[in-house]
């Protein structure tokens, strides 16, 4: 009898006590497991070569040196939503430290390695300035929220047959992205090719209109052709002739001129090259999908895919192809 109750002591120590102990364990084990990871987030990656930059102030003219995870923080806070998925905005900042390591190899500026300007370099607000802008009860998470991805994707960069690649990127592709040559010229890049994406047109970037009377329209054309004549009666006068692969205009007629896509919006100030010209009465209406040049990575586009369970490293992998995601020490 006293055997039995051995053998059952023995049964419920196995299969009762035991894995109770070791699950306790691992609670114990996974709490400690956070807690440095805490602390490493706080931590500096050791970079190698771009710990730090010089960051240059273009309204003070001043070059601050800063840590790179510091300068970054400040970058993604600028250039993409706070309420954006995490793995979005972790996606951005690994794009966004990629293109300030090709702009310290490609350097524009004499004495910094980069400037605070979103049309010449990367967009950047101090973090003050930024807290400012948001509501007070949602400042300290927001802050937290884009530590923690820059943090957590510390030293990571995206890389193209081991080299940096020049990361654009945008605000909305309107469901395709762009190639390079298409709007800069020159010979594009193997990795920026043109991309789909579905769910961008749930985003208010998506769609703008630009209504223009006849004589507004003639009087922005003028800032570049003072020539210009356009016989509002003919069609043919105002026309698009061609298109880009990605659906974008290529050239676009308005009377005794013939204008890139790209000219055309950047004269007449339309969110990107997707537009259609609608006769609105005596108005042009410039109907216009997606914002920004349509190369890279969409930052609608990465919100989207990742509020469809994709990680940070898919979205990269979906706008740039046949890339690596590395670490900046191993250049
Ligand atoms: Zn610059």
């Amino acid at each position: 009898m006293k055997k039995v109750f051995i053998y059952f002591f023995i049964f419920l120590l196995i299969f009762f006590f035991l894995p109770a102990l070791l699950t306790k364990k691992n609670v114990e084990a996974k709490v400690t497991t956070s807690n440095t990871e805490a602390e490493e987030k706080t931590e500096q990656y050791n970079y190698k070569t771009y710990g730090t930059i010089k960051l240059l102030h273009t309204k003070t003219n001043e070059i601050e040196e800063v840590p790179i995870d510091t300068y970054l923080c400040n970058v993604v806070s600028a250039e993409m939503p706070a309420d954006f998925e995490k793995e979005a905005l972790k996606a951005q900042a690994i794009v966004a430290r990629t293109y300030t390591i090709y702009k310290i190899q490609n350097k524009k500026h004499e004495n910094a390695d980069i400037c605070d300007v979103s049309t010449c370099c990367q967009a950047w607000i101090s973090k003050e300035d930024r807290l400012a802008k948001w509501d007070e009860n949602i400042r300290e998470s927001n802050w937290k929220k884009i530590e923690e991805c820059v943090y957590e994707t510390k030293g990571k960069i995206i890389t193209y047959e081991g080299k940096p690649i020049n990361a654009f990127f945008h605000s909305n592709s309107g469901g395709k992205t762009e190639i390079p040559v298409n709007v800069w010229g020159g010979t594009g890049y193997p990795y920026l090719q043109v991309v789909e994406t579905a769910g961008e047109d749930g985003y208010s970037q998506y769609q703008s209109e630009v209504i223009l009377s006849q004589s507004e329209l003639i009087e922005k054309l003028k800032t570049k052709y003072e020539d210009i004549t356009i016989d509002f009666i003919n069609n043919d006068d105002l026309k698009i002739l061609e298109y880009t692969d990605s659906g974008r205009v290529k050239t676009v007629k308005f009377g005794n001129h013939e204008l890139s896509g790209t000219e055309a919006r950047t004269l007449l100030g339309l969110r990107s090259t997707n537009f259609e010209i609608v006769r609105e009465g005596e108005n042009i209406k410039f109907w216009v999908k997606g914002y920004g040049h349509g190369v890279g990575m969409s930052q609608t586009g990465a919100d989207s895919l990742a509020k469809e369970g994709k990680t940070c490293e898919d979205i990269i992998k979906h706008f740039y192809i046949g890339v690596e995601i590395t670490e900046e020490n191993k250049l």
